[in-house]
């Protein structure tokens, strides 16, 4: 599968035939680039590759590529086996060497139609879209009244049964922050809003979407069936939607809801992880693995989630094979298939590569959005915790600071952490990720190119300084597994 790189000095011959006219669009200008002033001497290496990603729109060209040309990719879908022909495509275009798609299956789930409406006590349509793994309503809906909880917790403080034909609405904002962390709460409805409201004889759940926007767009994510329990549908409303059912309830009404949602699932589909390699010139056994998931949800196009991703570690794959810098370790670039629908692309990388895992010296994913790095972390300790402080100081005057604390990675990189694989990660802004996060209005044109390329010079540098670091990440190996 060994290609010639086709571009080492034209780095814009990848993107297409419209490609001049938007990179004088949207590149960063050359102004912006020579403001850098970097608090310590960078090599001469770190500032080829900085240089190279920060004039460059090597990883906004990928995203725009990816989003374009494939659009949406949910896991086991046709439209992911495109994709996978596409990352194909583009890692033999960039130079990598060994491209190939590793198979697996994945649970078959099929979006259906999805409707809901308030029959009384005002009748209306509202925005709902099925999570990913619910089951389906007769064709025909299911009509009930609702039973409200404002919160997932107040849900399961309710006692058991109680909920008899019911169909039960679980509100619960998230709240907004720059690292996310709102969304583990708000998520808990998500992940067990069904189960709970089954034990209790709920008929069918409803939830306010988890998601920070105010936007009509309901957002949709997987779930899953615990406890052995009865499966009822499950799906999210938009945020205006919640509201307006909450307006409703305050009014002291008895609202009846008719729901409609008709996913197919049952049996496997085909899925897939796409990886190329440039092999290193010194210790090409050892592998620092990087990458994005490359499937997303079936309502956008999947631009912030996980494009964005993709674009970024591609890109600085592409910033370095443009360099022509050659890594002595080998420097792995995996596109994950089927994250979204379960991490299941990462536990068959994981199960696939089981004997040569202690090789994997460093992982890393980019799966938080298209927003600045603003922090290193990593779960290397000792003295190879010291060397990635470096590339932390090379980092400095482009915003990113170290910060304290263990990291997963990322979430493919979750398995390869639980078998002793040291994990790094490039922090990013999420402060409006989730106003997109699985909804329709995941779109190419949120993509802000100074961002990506920061991420992407960012990314070209922590490659290459591990690769080049003469230290043992694996010295130290941890117990305690991240986030
Ligand atoms: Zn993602």
């Amino acid at each position: 599968m060994k290609k010639p790189i086709l571009s080492l000095f034209a780095p814009f011959l990848l993107v297409g035939c419209n490609s001049e006219m938007k990179i004088q669009e949207t590149a960063p200008t050359v102004d912006k680039v020579e403001k850098i002033e970097p608090a310590i001497t960078l090599s001469a290496e770190v500032q080829k590759l900085q240089q190279a990603a920060l004039r460059g729109t090597q990883g906004y060209d990928i995203i725009e590529s990816l989003t374009t040309e494939v659009g949406p990719r949910l896991g086991g879908s046709p439209q992911e086996a495109v994709a996978r022909q596409w990352a194909v495509a583009k890692f033999n275009e960039l130079g990598l060497e060994n491209v190939h798609i590793e198979d697996f299956t994945v649970p078959k789930w099929i979006r259906g139609e999805e409707r809901a409406e308030i029959i009384s006590p005002f009748p209306q349509e509202l925005k709902i879209t099925a999570l990913g793994g619910s089951s389906a309503t007769p064709e025909s809906g299911i009509e009930a009244e609702i039973a409200y909880f404002p919160t997932f917790e107040d849900l399961e403080k309710a006692p058991m049964g109680g909920l008899d034909g019911k169909i039960v609405f679980i509100s619960g904002r998230m709240e907004k922050a720059h690292d996310g962390a709102g969304y583990g709460p708000a998520n808990q409805k998500r992940q067990l809003g069904a189960t709970e409201a089954s034990k209790r004889g709920a008929l069918a759940v409803v939830i306010r979407s988890v998601g920070t926007d105010s936007h009509r767009f309901p957002h949709t994510g997987q779930m899953r069936y615990r406890d052995n329990v009865k499966p009822i549908p499950i799906g999210a409303l938009s945020a205006p939607d919640a509201d307006q059912l909450e307006r409703i309830l305050s009014r002291g009404e008895t609202m009846r809801l008719k729901l409609t949602l008709t996913p197919k699932y049952g049996g496997e589909l085909p899925s897939g992880n796409v990886i190329g390699d440039i092999i290193g010139t010194e210790k090409p056994e050892q592998i620092i693995l990087i990458g994005g998931h490359l499937d997303s949800w079936d309502l956008g196009t999947g631009a912030v989630d996980d494009g964005a991703g993709i674009g970024i570690t591609a890109g600085a794959v592409q910033v370095l094979l443009e360099s022509g810098l050659r890594p002595k370790r080998t420097i792995r670039l995996v596109a994950f298939g089927s994250e979204e629908i379960g991490l299941l692309g990462a536990f068959a990388y994981a199960k696939q590569h089981k004997d040569n895992l202690h090789n994997h010296v460093l992982a890393s994913e980019s799966d938080f959005g298209a927003g600045k790095v603003y922090a290193l972390r990593t779960s290397v300790q000792g003295s190879a915790r010291e060397s990635l402080m470096e590339i932390q100081k090379s980092l400095e005057h482009l915003g990113v600071k170290m910060e304290a604390g263990d990291t997963s990675g990322g979430p493919d990189i979750i398995p390869l952490r639980q078998q002793g694989v040291p994990a790094i990660r490039l922090q990013q802004d999420g402060y409006d990720y989730f106003d997109l996060h699985h909804t329709p209005d995941d779109t190419f044109d949120k993509i802000d190119p100074d961002d990506v390329a920061q991420n992407v010079a960012a990314w070209a540098t922590m490659i290459w300084m591990a690769s080049e670091a003469d230290v043992d990440f694996r010295a130290k190996p941890e117990e305690k597994i991240g986030e």
